[in-house]
């Protein structure tokens, strides 16, 4: 029956010193509004609302913790936390966001998905794990973790069932329950670390009481922890859609009519979401109101996905780049081919993650097959992304003579090998270097597997000939690459009758 915890991502892994900096930070917090603005413009692209909701609503919140530090008695005033709740399609920067803002003030950052969470914890788990991940995540500060930030995404996937939404919306009764432990977890409760369906950590705690005859302070409470609630609330969209449309025609079409006809995409209509709208989705009424701040992302265009490569800071493209440069490997990208990955990311509508499955399939042959070759650059156009394969190959077959001298190399370093482990120097001729590159391109296998193989037993039949002071050098022809042991053999048999002649 033992309870699982839920699959979170944390990070914020930081030191014991980092963490009394950051502490400080946090103590003297100081950023203003604009700063982050400017810090998420070097990340995100686009979602200009967001970027100011939010960098409003982060200092707000740190400044409120900085005052409740300086002066403790502010902790009993009645202050209304800056809970966030981000509407918006998926893949378009919701989580980004919030993970360039942990990374800037540098407090631990945890994210899960609310399908994970059951009511009593039993299946699934329980939502004060998510605080148990935070205290993971600033590697066991509580100093540290209670100010850091949790992420709880698909946040619409645990909506009751609705009549505003036919009652499809919801999943069951637990949504509901699921709804309520979160609320008193956003408002502010004293979560005990050591899970009661966590063994393991009620050994730990039994250890530390049998050692220090006192149990550690194993509670953490939640009042200065920053909740983000996030889900595409894709029937949303459609409803309030709705509800414009008919309102346009029955009543004079007001602002939010006039905000609605420059929207592109459906999606757009969630920047008009009012809490009416949330609760007849099937959110609880007190849930939605202890979200006060409600921000709606935009789905990304096929432009917005072609500036996140070219201009973002964390462009995907950056990190393929790190991954080829591991083998000293560079790469030239074409602005057609951008334009190009661009375009088929946003067929596959999630967003900026399609730029991820495209470039995934494009650079796939190209990171499997380079590292072993002598290929040091490449190109990448618009026919690249088309057919990636087919450049590939092209690029291969004009390498032909320096994959051969890699495979040569390889070759060269199979026998300083060999004379380390057991003291015999291979001379591998021009024969067996072409016969084993010919091997290795046939069978696709590397040159070390083959003569790791062909060469395995290759050093007892050398100890035999050399058993008094005879031969350490050898020289390796085709033949001998061809059958190692039928070589060895008839060299054995050479060097008797060579003594045997001598002998007699
Ligand atoms: P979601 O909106 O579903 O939370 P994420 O923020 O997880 O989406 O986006 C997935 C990834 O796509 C990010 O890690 C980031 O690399 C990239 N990405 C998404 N949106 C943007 C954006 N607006 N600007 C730059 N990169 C983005």
């Amino acid at each position: 029956m033992g309870a699982q915890a839920p699959e979170t991502k944390s990070e914020g892994g930081t030191s014991k010193p980092e963490n009394a900096a950051i502490l400080d930070r946090i103590r003297t917090f100081n950023l203003r509004p604009r700063e982050i603005r400017d810090h998420l413009d070097r990340f995100v692209i686009q979602q200009t609302e967001a970027k100011k909701v939010l960098s409003v609503a982060i200092c707000d919140h740190y400044n409120h913790v900085r005052a409740c530090l300086e002066r403790p008695e502010l902790r009993e005033t009645d202050y209304a936390k800056q809970n966030i709740l981000l509407l918006g399609p998926t893949g378009v920067g919701k989580t980004y966001l919030m993970r360039c803002i942990a990374r800037l003030i540098g407090v631990p950052f945890v994210k899960a998905d609310a399908t994970k969470f059951s009511e009593t914890g039993y299946v699934g788990g329980d939502v004060e794990d998510l605080v148990r991940d935070l205290v993971k995540a600033a590697h066991g500060d509580t100093e540290l973790a209670q100010y850091g930030i949790i992420y709880i995404d698909e946040i619409d996937k645990i909506a009751t069932a609705s009549s505003a939404t036919g009652g499809a919306a919801g999943r069951d009764v637990s949504g509901r329950g699921v709804q309520i432990n979160l609320l008193k977890l956003m408002e502010e409760t004293d979560v005990n670390l050591a899970s009661q369906t966590d063994f393991a950590a009620q050994m730990q705690a039994m250890m530390d009481f049998q050692r220090s005859g006192k149990p550690r302070p194993r509670t953490l409470n939640t009042r200065h922890i920053l909740f983000i609630v996030s889900g595409a609330f894709d029937r949303l969209a459609t409803s309030i859609k709705r509800r414009l449309q008919s309102s346009s025609i029955g009543f004079a079409a007001g602002s939010a009519g006039a905000a609605s006809a420059s929207f592109e995409q459906e999606s757009d209509y969630l920047q008009l979401a009012q809490s009416r709208d949330i609760i007849d989705y099937g959110m609880e009424p007190e849930f939605v109101g202890r979200l006060p701040v409600r921000v709606a992302c935009q789905a990304l265009t096929a432009d917005d996905l072609e500036r996140i490569l070219l201009t973002s800071e964390g462009s995907i493209l950056a990190q393929y780049r790190a991954d080829f440069s591991g083998y000293g490997i560079d790469f030239e990208i074409l602005a057609e081919a951008v334009r190009e990955v661009a375009r088929q990311a946003h067929k596959e509508n999630t967003g900026a993650r399609g730029l991820m499955t495209v470039l995934e399939r494009v650079f796939r042959d190209f990171k499997f097959e380079l590292p072993s070759t002598g290929i040091k650059s490449f190109r990448i156009d618009a026919a690249t992304v088309a057919q990636p394969r087919e450049t590939l190959l092209q690029l291969l077959r004009e390498n032909a003579a320096r994959q051969r001298d890699v495979l040569k190399a390889e070759v060269d370093a199979f026998a300083a090998r060999f004379l380390e482990a057991h003291g015999f120097e291979l001379v591998f001729d021009e024969g067996a270097i072409a016969a084993l590159i010919e091997q290795s391109l046939a069978s696709d296998k590397t040159i070390r597997a083959i003569c790791e193989e062909a060469f395995r037993t290759f050093h007892h039949g050398l100890k035999l000939l050399a058993r008094d002071a005879g031969p350490r050098r050898f020289t390796i022809t085709r033949e001998v690459v061809a059958n190692p042991e039928k070589a060895v053999s008839d060299w054995v048999l050479q060097q008797f009758r060579n003594e045997s002649a001598g002998a007699s």
